[in-house]
C-alpha cells in the first residue's frame, strides 16, 4: 500500500516540472525565432503552456485529507500521463531541432535530452513507473539521432549515451530504494513489521473519506493484550518482543484480505474492516472476526522453553459519516476496549452512546473530582456494626461527596474515577487522616469500639509511600488506645496485583497493629488458596449473599459454606448488607456474630453516630 508521503513527494515535483519546462521554454521561443524556426518553436511552447496549466489544474485537486482513496489513485493515474506526455513534448522539440542543419541547433538538442533526462531522473525518483519509462522516452531518441549519423565517433558518441543512461536509471534506482526505505521506516513498526499509527491514522482518514462519498460503514477493532506487563516483568522485554512477534503473525493471519491492521504502541493494536453497506452487517462481523482472534490468541505460544498464554480484550466501533475526524472513531473504540478491560478482560464490545455518556460523566467527575479536597467537598460517614444484641461494638468509613454542580455522587462512582486517574493517593491520605482522627476524638469521649474499618483501595495499598503514611498517622494520634481498633478493608482485587508484594506490605501494617479485613467477599476471584497467603483477620460477607438469603435455598447454602470456611481458617465474619430481622436471624444462627446494614442503621454523620451510640448506652 503506499503511502501519503509518497503522494506528497511526488505532488511537489509538479510546480518544480511546471516551472523547469517554462522558463527555458522561452529560451527555444527565442532560439526558434534567430534560426527561422518559430513558427513550429512557438506551436510547441503552446503545448508545454496547456500541458502547464493541467499540471497546475492537478496541484491544485490534491488535498491528502479530503481525497478518498479511489480519487487520490485516480489523480495519480492523471499525474502519470502528464508526466509522460511532458517528457514526449521534451522529445518533440529535440526532433524539431535536429532535422535542420544548423550545427548550433543540433548542439542545442543533445543538451536538451540529456538535461530533462537529468531532470527526470533526480525529479521523478521517488517512483519507479515514472523515471524508467520517461528516462528511456527522452535517452532513446539521442541514442538512435548518434547512430543515425553513421560515422565512428557518433558509434562512440551512441555508447556515451547508453552509458549515461544506464547511470541515470541506476543514481535514480538507488535513490528510489532509499526513499523506499525511509518510507518504510516511517510508516511501519520495527518490531512486528506492521503498519504503525502514523500510517493508519492516515489510511483511517482515507476509507473515512470514502465511506463519506459512498455512505458505507466499516469497523475499528482496537486490541489490548491483558496484563501483557506482567510477561515483560516477570521475564523480560526479549521474550516480551518475541510474543509480540508470534502474535502479529497470528493476528495477521487471521485478518480477512480486504483489513489493514497497525500496532498503535505496546501491546496495542488496531483493525479497520472492509467496506459494508449495511450497519448491523458490519458489526456483526467485526464481533465475530474480534471472537475468533481472541480463541487464536488465546492458544499457547512457545517461546524459549516457556509455554505463555496471553488473552486479549478487544473494543469495537463502526465507523460511518457521522465523524470526519479519524481519532473520534478510535477514541470510541478505546472506550468500549476499556468497558471488556472493567468487565474482566478476555471479550469483545462494541461500542454505544450509553458507554460515551458514562465516559463522559466520567470526564466530569474527573475534573470536578480535583478540587473537591480544596472546596471541603469529602466528607466522611460511619455505619454501625452491630453484634448480635444489636449493640455498636464497631464502625465502617464511609466517603461521601456533595459537589454543588452534580450532586451527591456515590462513593462507589468516584473512588474508580479517582483510583483511574491517581488522585486516590491524594483523597485516600485526606480519608485516613480525617478518620484517625474521628476514632482519637471517640477514644477521648468515651466511645468504645472493638473495630474501626476504613476502605483502602489497592491502588493505595501498594503506593510506596503508604505504609510510613500510616505509622506518621499512628505516631501522630496516640496510637496506645487506637491500636488494635483499625481494621482495613481490601478487596479480591489484590489478586490482580504482585501479591508478594502486597503480603509484605500487609505484615510492615499488621506489626503496627492494623488489621486486615477481605471486603466483598465471594464476589471477585474467590480463591480458598488466597485466603491462606494473604494475613487477613476478618472477612466481610458481601451484601449481595446477604440480601439473596431469602431467595432460595442455594443462596442459603453459599452463606452457609462461607461461614463454615471462615471457621476453618478462623476469621470473623461480618455480614453487611443486612436489611431485615430475618436476615440477621439466619446469619446469627449460622454462627455469624458482626451485622452491618439498613436494618440497623444508614452510614450516618459524624454527630448522629455519637448520637445513635449515646442512645443504645443510656
Ligand atoms: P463497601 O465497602 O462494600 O461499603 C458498603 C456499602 O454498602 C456502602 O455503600 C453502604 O452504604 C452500603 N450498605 C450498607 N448497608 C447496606 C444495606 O443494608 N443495604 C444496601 N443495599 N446497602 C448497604 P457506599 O457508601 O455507597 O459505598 C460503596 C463503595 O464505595 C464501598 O463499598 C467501598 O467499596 C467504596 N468506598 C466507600 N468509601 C470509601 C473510602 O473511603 N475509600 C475507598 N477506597 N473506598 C470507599
Ligand atoms: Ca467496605
Ligand atoms: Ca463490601
Amino acid at each position: 500500500m503506499t503511502s501519503n508521503r509518497f503522494y506528497t513527494f511526488l505532488h511537489r515535483q509538479i510546480p518544480i516540472i511546471i516551472l523547469l519546462s517554462l522558463l527555458p521554454g522561452l529560451g527555444y521561443l527565442f532560439l526558434g525565432w534567430l534560426n527561422h524556426i518559430f513558427i513550429p518553436a512557438f506551436v510547441w511552447y503552446l503545448l508545454v503552456v496547456i500541458e502547464s496549466a493541467w499540471g497546475y489544474r492537478l496541484y491544485r485537486t490534491f488535498d491528502s485529507d479530503t481525497m478518498s482513496e479511489n480519487q487520490r489513485e485516480s489523480w495519480y493515474r492523471q499525474l502519470t500521463w502528464f508526466f509522460y506526455i511532458f517528457m514526449l513534448l521534451w522529445v518533440l522539440i529535440f526532433l524539431l531541432y535536429v532535422r535542420h542543419d544548423s550545427q548550433k541547433l543540433h548542439y542545442i538538442a543533445i543538451f536538451t535530452e540529456i538535461g530533462a533526462s537529468v531532470v527526470a531522473a533526480s525529479l521523478l525518483a521517488s517512483d519507479r513507473r515514472l523515471f524508467k519509462p520517461s528516462i528511456l522516452i527522452l535517452m532513446i531518441p539521442l541514442i538512435s539521432y548518434f547512430l543515425l549519423i553513421g560515422a565512428s565517433y557518433a558509434y562512440v558518441l551512441s555508447a556515451f549515451a547508453c552509458t549515461l543512461t544506464w547511470v541515470l536509471l541506476y543514481t535514480a534506482n538507488s535513490t528510489n530504494h532509499l526513499l523506499m526505505q525511509a518510507d518504510y521506516q516511517a510508516t511501519h513498526d520495527m518490531l512486528t513489521g506492521m503498519y504503525n499509527r502514523h500510517f493508519f491514522i492516515d489510511h483511517l482518514q482515507k476509507r473515512m473519506n470514502s465511506l463519506r462519498d459512498n455512505a458505507g460503514f466499516t469497523y475499528l477493532l482496537l486490541l489490548d493484550l491483558d496484563h501483557f506487563k506482567n510477561i515483560n516483568d516477570s521475564l523480560g522485554h526479549d521474550i516480551g518482543d518475541l510474543l509480540l512477534q508470534q502474535m502479529t503473525l497470528r493476528l495477521e493471519q487471521q485478518l480477512p484480505k480486504d483489513t489493514v491492521a497497525a500496532r498503535l504502541g505496546g501491546d496495542e493494536f488496531i483493525v479497520v474492516g472492509g467496506t459494508f453497506e449495511d450497519r448491523e452487517i458490519c458489526s456483526q462481523t467485526a464481533i465475530q472476526l474480534s471472537k475468533r482472534l481472541i480463541s487464536n490468541l488465546k492458544e499457547a505460544y512457545l517461546i524459549e522453553q516457556h509455554h505463555l498464554y496471553i488473552s486479549a480484550s478487544i473494543g469495537v466501533s463502526v465507523v460511518s459519516r457521522r465523524c470526519d475526524n479519524a481519532n473520534c472513531f478510535i477514541k470510541e473504540a478505546d472506550i468500549a476496549m476499556y468497558e471488556v478491560k472493567a468487565n474482566g478482560r478476555n471479550g469483545v464490545f462494541l461500542f454505544n452512546d450509553e458507554m460515551s455518556d458514562r465516559v463522559e460523566k466520567n470526564i466530569e467527575i474527573e475534573s470536578l473530582l480535583h478540587f473537591a479536597l480544596p472546596n471541603h467537598e469529602i466528607t466522611l460517614h460511619y455505619q454501625p456494626q452491630v453484634d448480635s444484641t444489636g449493640k455498636v461494638i464497631g464502625a465502617e468509613v464511609l466517603a461521601r461527596w456533595n459537589n454543588h454542580k452534580i450532586g451527591s455522587v456515590p462513593p462507589d462512582k468516584f473512588i474508580d474515577v479517582a483510583e483511574q486517574t491517581g488522585l486516590i493517593i491524594e483523597l485516600g491520605n485526606h480519608i485516613l487522616e480525617t478518620a484517625f482522627q474521628t476514632l482519637q476524638e471517640w477514644c477521648d469521649a468515651g466511645i468504645e469500639l472493638q473495630q474501626f474499618a476504613i476502605n483502602i483501595s489497592m491502588r493505595q495499598l501498594t503506593h510506596h509511600t503508604f505504609v510510613e503514611q500510616v505509622e506518621a498517622l499512628l505516631r501522630h494520634y496516640h496510637s496506645g488506645k487506637m491500636c488494635g481498633k483499625i481494621v482495613f478493608e481490601i478487596t479480591e482485587s489484590v489478586l490482580a496485583e504482585d501479591i508478594s508484594r502486597v503480603v509484605a506490605v500487609m505484615h510492615r501494617l499488621k506489626e503496627c497493629g492494623i488489621r486486615f479485613s477481605m471486603d466483598d467477599f465471594g464476589t471477585g476471584y474467590s480463591s480458598l488458596n488466597y485466603l491462606n497467603r494473604l494475613p487477613i483477620d476478618e472477612i466481610k460477607i458481601d451484601r449481595t449473599f446477604v440480601g439473596a438469603i431469602e431467595q432460595n435455598e442455594q443462596n442459603q447454602a453459599m452463606v452457609v459454606t462461607i461461614l463454615k470456611m471462615a471457621k476453618i481458617f478462623k476469621l470473623r465474619v461480618v455480614a453487611e448488607g443486612v436489611e431485615t430481622a430475618e436476615q440477621r436471624d439466619f446469619l446469627f444462627s449460622h454462627g455469624c456474630n458482626m451485622f452491618q446494614g439498613f436494618y440497623f442503621s444508614r452510614s450516618l454523620p459524624k454527630e448522629q453516630f455519637v448520637a445513635f451510640y449515646r442512645n443504645q448506652h443510656s
